[in-house]
């Protein structure tokens, strides 16, 4: 018998997830980001389950872009770091990748490139997230290097917001007026219209005017939302990846008895522990708490014990009709990634997107 320990991931939910964050902003185009193999789903049977519904993918680097030609997939890629070589600039251009530009060094390397090489370059303006971009005051000289260089097809102005998952944090507002100056500044100057992008999945759920030509929603099209603590855009959405497992062992604890590495977990009263064929070598965190959510047969148990490298231990006891082979789901369309989370210190993002090798994927 193979190891029982999987991913589930369900096309349909990923494909009405992706209509849902299209019907927050009919007006936009999607760029849908499949980076980190499509945040831990695999980005190959993401992007053919999506390129249909959207009008181009992101990934961050020029190897993830290749992948997806290598399989087939022929929609528009953006890279959104960008090319850090004359080598790859001359690979995206012949491959009609999009590219991202945030420093001076990535428009200086456009003259490598033939006149017939032409690439369309999304300019990134720093509003604030301080990571990637350039400063404001830099961006009109930018545009107009952009505009000026045989190479460059289209022009597209974008920026990265840093705090749109908190929903009334001023900061993101100071961020699209920025944003805006800018955009005005280039549309005075140049006398052109310029197309933008701005929204993430919280930029388009929570913050109407960051909806522009172009979203670039990520998470929410996996089914996590971005708000960690408010289920109203969760209750839109369909989770897509699901993690089981089973039960490989149980026994009973007696009072004050303990389980696992470090003797975490002390038995309060006479227990039950499942073992479960889990661990931090599948992908479930291991600085996840004691008390951590587990569904089991679709009963709640909580975490005891710490987690190993390939197990995990479950406090059982009270629980119905639980045998070796009980199926237990960690996290997925039953207990949200973004609750396990919670417990494990990070969200629902990390979790879903460091799946390792080992876990076996099924595609629904
Ligand atoms: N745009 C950029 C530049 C990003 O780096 C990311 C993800 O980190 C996204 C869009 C998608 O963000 P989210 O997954 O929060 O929708």
């Amino acid at each position: 018998m193979s190891r029982p320990t999987e991913i589930t991931i369900d096309l349909n939910a990923l494909v009405a997830n992706t209509q849902y964050a299209q019907s927050l902003s009919p007006d936009s185009q999607t760029v849908a980001v499949i980076k980190a193999d499509a945040y831990g789903h695999g980005a190959i049977e993401i992007a053919k389950a999506l390129q249909q519904q959207v009008t181009m993918f992101a990934v961050s680097s020029l190897e993830e872009a290749m992948e997806l030609r290598e399989q087939g997939i022929m929609l528009p890629v953006l890279l959104l770091e960008g090319c850090f070589s004359a080598d790859e600039l001359i690979i995206a251009s012949n491959q009609r990748f999009s590219v991202v530009m945030h420093n001076h060094e990535q428009v200086q390397m456009l003259h490598v490139l033939g006149i017939e090489q032409r690439i369309d370059v999304w300019i990134k303006v720093d509003t604030g997230m301080h990571r990637l971009g350039f400063p404001i005051e830099k961006v009109v000289d930018v545009f107009s290097q952009l505009k000026a260089a045989a190479q460059v097809d289209n022009v597209i102005l974008m920026t990265h917001l840093s705090v749109a998952d908190e929903q009334h944090n001023p900061f993101t507002e100071s961020q699209l007026n920025h944003f805006a100056q800018c955009r005005k500044n280039i549309e005075t100057q140049f006398d052109v219209a310029m197309p933008c992008s701005i929204a993430n999945s919280a930029g388009i759920s929570a913050w109407p005017s960051a909806r522009s030509q172009w979203n670039r929603p990520g998470i929410m099209l996996y089914g996590v939302s971005p708000f960690m603590h408010d289920d109203t855009m969760q209750s839109q959405l369909q989770p897509v990846m699901t993690f089981t497992s089973k039960v490989i062992a149980l026994r009973n604890v007696l009072k004050g008895e303990s389980v696992g590495y470090g003797n975490t977990w002390q038995a309060k009263e006479d227990s039950v522990v499942a073992t479960v064929a889990v661990g931090y070598g599948d992908g479930y965190p291991r600085n996840a708490k004691l008390g951590t959510p587990v569904l089991v047969n679709g009963q709640r148990a909580k975490l005891c014990g710490r987690v190993s490298m390939d197990m995990i231990t479950i406090d059982v006891t009270g629980l119905i009709d639980i045998k070796i082979d009980s199926e237990v789901e960690l996290w997925g369309k039953n207990l949200l990634a973004n609750e396990v989370a919670t417990w494990a210190n990070t969200i629902g993002y990390e979790l879903v997107t460091r799946m390792p090798k080992r876990t076996r994927r099924r595609i629904i």
